[in-house]
C-alpha cells in the first residue's frame, strides 16, 4: 500500500485531509480511487490505515480505519554529517541513507568543499528539493519517522555539536579501522545515544581539520585501501554501521 506521511494536523478524529500535494499524486500519478486504502503516517510515530471517501485533482480525504506505532525505525539514532557535494551526488546520500535508516542530515562546508554556498532563493530551492528527495525516499522504505535534513554549518562547529560516538571516515589514517571501531561503537553507549558519520567532499579533508576534529573527540578511521568517491564513502559506512547494529536484518 502507498504511503504519504502528512502534518498530524490533517488527521481529526477519524478523517484524513490529504494535503494538496500529494492528492495530486494520488489523483494523478498513482490514479487511485475512493475506496481504495493508503497508509498515512503523521511523523510523531504513529501510522493510519486510511480508506480514501473522496478524490479530485487538487483535494483527496480518507477515512482511518486503523492505527499503531510506526516501525520501520533503527534503534540508535544515526546522525550523518556530510560535507555538501556537487547536487547530484548529495542527493544521492540523502536518498540511500534514507533507505538505510540515517536519523538525521547535517550538511557542512569545509576547506576543500568545491560548492560555494549561496544564499537568498538558491539555498531555499535546494533544502526544499533535498526534503522531497528525504520524503520520497523515507515513503519508498517504509520509515516510521522522516529523518530530519539541518542547515548547512562548518565543520568545526559539525564536530562541536556532534555527541555520542562520532567516526570520521580519513583515506590518511592507518591504524583504525572502520570495523573495530563500529563493533566497539555498537557496544557502546546505551541506545538512546548517537552514533555520528563525518564524510568529507570531493577534496577530502586538510590535516588541520583531522586534527580539530580529533580535538573534539572525533575517532578518525580507514574504510581501506580504496579511495571512495565521496557519495560512496557515505553509504558506505552508514550501511557498516548498521549492519554491526543489525538494522540490516539480523
Ligand atoms: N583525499 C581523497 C582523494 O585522494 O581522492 C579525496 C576524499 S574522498 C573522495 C571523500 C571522502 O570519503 C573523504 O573525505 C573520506 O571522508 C571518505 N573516504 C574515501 N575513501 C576513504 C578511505 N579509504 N578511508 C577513509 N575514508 C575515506
Amino acid at each position: 500500500m502507498h504511503r504519504f506521511f502528512v502534518p498530524p494536523e490533517s488527521i481529526v478524529a477519524d478523517v484524513v485531509a490529504i494535503p494538496r500535494s500529494k492528492a495530486r499524486q494520488i489523483a494523478r500519478v498513482l490514479r487511485l480511487n475512493p475506496g481504495d486504502e493508503i497508509v498515512v503516517l503523521d511523523n510523531t510515530g504513529d501510522e493510519y490505515d486510511v480508506t480514501l471517501t473522496e478524490i479530485s485533482a487538487d483535494n483527496a480525504v480518507g477515512r482511518v480505519t486503523d492505527r499503531r506505532h510506526t516501525s520501520g525505525e533503527p534503534r540508535r539514532r544515526i546522525v550523518l554529517y556530510q560535507a555538501l557535494l556537487k547536487s547530484d551526488k548529495f542527493e544521492l546520500v540523502l536518498q540511500k541513507c534514507t533507505e538505510l535508516g540515517v536519523a538525521a542530515f547535517v550538511p557542512f562546508a569545509s576547506k576543500r568543499t568545491v560548492v560555494r554556498e549561496r544564499s537568498g532563493d538558491h539555498t531555499r530551492t535546494r533544502r526544499d528539493r533535498w526534503l522531497r528527495i528525504v520524503e520520497e525516499a523515507a515513503e519508498q522504505s517504509h520509515r516510521g519517522r522522516l529523518p530530519k535534513v539541518r542547515d548547512p554549518i562548518t565543520l568545526l562547529e559539525a564536530c562541536e555539536q556532534a555527541n555520542g560516538v562520532v567516526l570520521m571516515p580519513w583515506e590518511d589514517e592507518h591504524s583504525t579501522g572502520l570495523r573495530q571501531m563500529i563493533s566497539k561503537s555498537a557496544s557502546i553507549g546505551s541506545r538512546d545515544s548517537e552514533i555520528g558519520i563525518v564524510i568529507g567532499p570531493e577534496g577530502g579533508f586538510s590535516e588541520g581539520e583531522v586534527e580539530s576534529a580529533r580535538e573534539r573527540g572525533v575517532t578518525t578511521v580507514s574504510l581501506g585501501s580504496r579511495i571512495l568517491r565521496a557519495e560512496t564513502a557515505a553509504i558506505a559506512t552508514a550501511s557498516a554501521v548498521l549492519y554491526e547494529l543489525g538494522e540490516l536484518g539480523t
